[in-house]
């Protein structure tokens, strides 16, 4: 690499490099073509330098260091495989081993467990120390998350992101020395504290000690049960996620092949959840020039259909519930349309037809059980699986996935827009919505669909839009952090949006709590928000069908059965409430 005077030179297993300052010896070594392995270093979410897997030789220095929190120094030689390295690094693994569950036969992450994986190519004897062993009864009873601290290796990477990305902090180390562990203040399950559900402290984790609630079996039950008119419907995310899964490429788009999947399983019907996104904006922006045009109506209108930032708002801030959209979540409109239209149209009784969601959410599961989500009399939807679920029981009904031929949604119900899609990435719900609304107070087809400032991974975005000559302004958000910061402005007055988006996940839902968990070494180098997402604008840029309101379905329903959009039909079926919810039980 050049030497640049402004940078600090150093030298990697005698390979020159050169980096600016400030750089973390871990990405230097990146930089000369080194990768030291970690635990508990997460890009841009975990700096603990605790777990001393990253360790390396500097040439004068005492003592091995972290490569994840010392700095590139000019002139600094480093080594990060000597024999004193890799020997410090075995014996680290096999300590963290000798307290550790080894149940890797039937633990959810082998194959994909970053323990597993170091401590085979570090050849550990994993009893290689003997000694005392702590026991934990895993955490089971809440419906989205079970935590198993057996298999916590304590690199913290959970708590960083429920505190500072999520800025929840429910979670963090209990006791002290040999006794540490993770878990809620006073011992309390997650039930018992305002944890939001969104999972993304799986996603962050590096072993098996956090996974979603498993409800593959209830799938499995409902396909082999021949009195079922089993549904499934599929988020816009998980068809840029499940690829992965199957060794694909971050964003790859596998929406074929899943569908394929699907029906090669069983399901009876394959319908994609984009119809219902299309059906979420037809009705949030009705809502949305109602309270516009109301001088007496709350707003900022904020949507509703993220269910983890939907449990934060009743959790955190309930004084500003009156600001959120009533709209039920695209999830849970798909099964109220399946059990009153689909059901009626079709003439089958609601009671036999088993809808069965697959999200990028682990929040899903808990909001498919909240109160009023019923709209037919039974539950709008039945189960909710993660994408990662989805994979599993692809595998475990032995298809080949990648080598499956290509196959589309079912209609006539099943297709949804491209604005529709783009609800899987943060501020996708703002510009379907922008189209749509535009679109029907001028009564004049828009020159450009692309609102581009809403679009890209920052944290708070914020844009005035023309809508028929009135500007709107518009702020988007995602990941807790931002939301509070949002939420804090609005609370003191100081914000003056019309409209407000908000998404649990950082990146939105592309980036879910029950998408493809992904080890550091490839978090710690792409960005799986920005790829995902670059899929699914791919996708709407090509698309045929732009627009919610002209989707053919979204007509039809109205036409047929709820008559206009915010219609008392559509309100009884389509809409939800909410509630305060006490943060300790
Ligand atoms: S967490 Fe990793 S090492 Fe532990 S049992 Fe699971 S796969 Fe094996
Ligand atoms: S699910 Fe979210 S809120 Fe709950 S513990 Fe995990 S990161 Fe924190
Ligand atoms: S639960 Fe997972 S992420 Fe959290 S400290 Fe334990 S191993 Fe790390």
């Amino acid at each position: 690499m050049e030497k640049n005077e402004k940078n600090v030179n150093l030298k990697i297993n005698g390979v020159a490099v050169s980096v600016p300052p400030g750089t973390r010896l871990l990405d230097a070594a990146r930089a000369a073509g080194f990768n030291v392995p970690t635990l508990c270093y997460l890009k841009d979410i975990c700096n603990e330098g605790s777990c001393r897997i990253c360790v390396v030789e500097v040439k004068g220095a005492r003592s091995l260091v972290a490569s994840c929190s010392a700095v590139a120094t000019e002139g600094a030689e480093v080594f990060t495989n000597t024999p004193k390295v890799m020997a410090a690094r075995k014996t680290t693994l096999e300590l963290i081993l000798s307290n550790h569950e080894k149940k890797c036969l039937s633990c959810v992450r082998s194959g994909n467990c970053e323990l597993q994986k170091l401590s085979l190519e570090y050849g550990c004897d994993e009893n290689a120390y003997a000694g005392e062993t702590l026991k934990f009864a895993p955490e089971i009873n809440n419906p989205y998350l079970v935590r198993d601290n057996n298999k916590c290796i304590l690199c913290r990477r959970c708590v960083a992101v429920c505190n500072s990305v999520q800025s929840v902090g429910v979670i963090g180390p209990n006791k002290r020395g040999f006794f540490t562990n993770i878990g809620c203040a006073f011992n309390k399950s997650l039930d018992e504290v305002p944890c939001v559900a969104c999972g993304q402290c799986i996603n962050v984790c590096p072993v098996g000690a956090l996974r979603e609630k498993d409800d593959t079996d209830k799938v499995s039950a409902f396909l082999a049960d021949p009195d079922k008119v089993v549904i499934v419907g599929t988020a816009p995310s998980v068809r840029v996620g499940l690829g992965e899964e199957f060794g694909n490429p971050v964003g790859t788009d596998v929406e074929g092949k899943m569908v394929t999947a699907l029906r090669l399983m069983g399901f009876n019907k394959v319908f994609d959840v984009n119809m219902a996104a299309d059906m979420t904006i037809m009705e949030e922006g009705t809502e949305f020039l109602h309270r516009l045009s109301d001088k007496t109506a709350v707003l900022p209108m904020i949507t509703s259909c993220s269910p983890g930032w939907v449990r934060f708002i009743e959790f955190y801030y309930p004084e500003l519930l009156p600001h959120l959209s009533t709209c039920k979540s695209p999830q849970q409109m798909f099964g109220a349309i399946m059990k009153t239209y689909y059901a009626e149209k079709m003439n089958i009784d609601p009671a036999k037809i088993a809808v069965v969601c697959v999200m990028p959410c682990i929040a899903k599961k808990f909001e498919r059980g909240r109160d009023n989500q019923a709209a037919s009399g039974y539950d709008d939807v039945d189960v909710a699986i993660t994408t990662r679920e989805l994979a599993r029981m692809i595998k475990t009904y032995g298809l080949d996935f990648n080598n499956l031929p290509e196959s589309a949604f079912d209609n006539p119900i099943g297709e949804g827009s491209t604005a529709g899609l783009i609800f899987g990435a943060t501020g996708g719900v703002m510009e379907a919505a922008l189209r749509t609304v535009s679109e029907v107070v001028t009564g004049k087809t828009l020159d450009k669909l692309d609102f581009k400032a809403v679009r890209g991974v920052q944290g708070v975005k914020t844009a005035t839009v023309d809508v028929g000559g009135t500007p709107v302004k518009v702020c988007v958000a995602s990941g807790l952090a931002n939301a509070r910061t949002v939420m804090d402005e609005i609370k003191s007055g100081k914000a003056d949006y019309q409209f407000v988006e908000i998404m649990c996940c950082p990146g939105g839902c592309v980036n879910g709590g029950g998408q493809p968990v992904r080890p550091a070494s490839v978090r710690n180098t792409v960005d799986l928000r920005a790829e995902r997402a670059k899929a699914i604008y791919a996708k709407d840029k090509s698309g045929k069908l732009r627009r919610c309101h002209e989707n053919p379905i979204v007509k039809t329903l109205y036409a047929d059965y709820f008559g206009k959009p915010g219609s008392h039909k559509a309100h009884r079926a389509l809409h939800t409430s909410y509630v305060k919810r006490p943060k300790f039980k």
